[in-house]
C-alpha cells in the first residue's frame, strides 16, 4: 500500500519558518523574501502518514 503520489521534500526556512513542498529548496523564501537556509522536515515515519512536514522536526519556534 505505498502511496507515492506525494514524493516532494518538505522544506523549512531557516529566517521565518515558512514551509513549502518542492524537489529541490528555492534559493529565495517566498515569505520572507531572503536567502534562506531550508531544511529538509519531510515527515518519514508512517505514523504521521509521511503526508506533510514532521512535526518533531518543524519543532517549536525557539
Ligand atoms: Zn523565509
Amino acid at each position: 500500500m505505498a502511496e507515492q503520489s506525494q514524493s516532494k521534500t518538505w522544506w523549512k526556512c531557516g529566517e521565518c519558518g515558512h514551509t513549502l513542498q518542492a524537489d529541490t529548496p528555492p534559493e529565495t523564501c517566498p515569505s520572507c523574501k531572503h536567502k534562506c537556509e531550508f531544511k529538509d522536515v519531510s515527515c518519514y515515519t508512517p505514523e504521521c502518514g509521511m503526508s506533510g512536514p514532521d512535526p518533531k522536526l518543524l519543532g517549536p519556534d525557539s
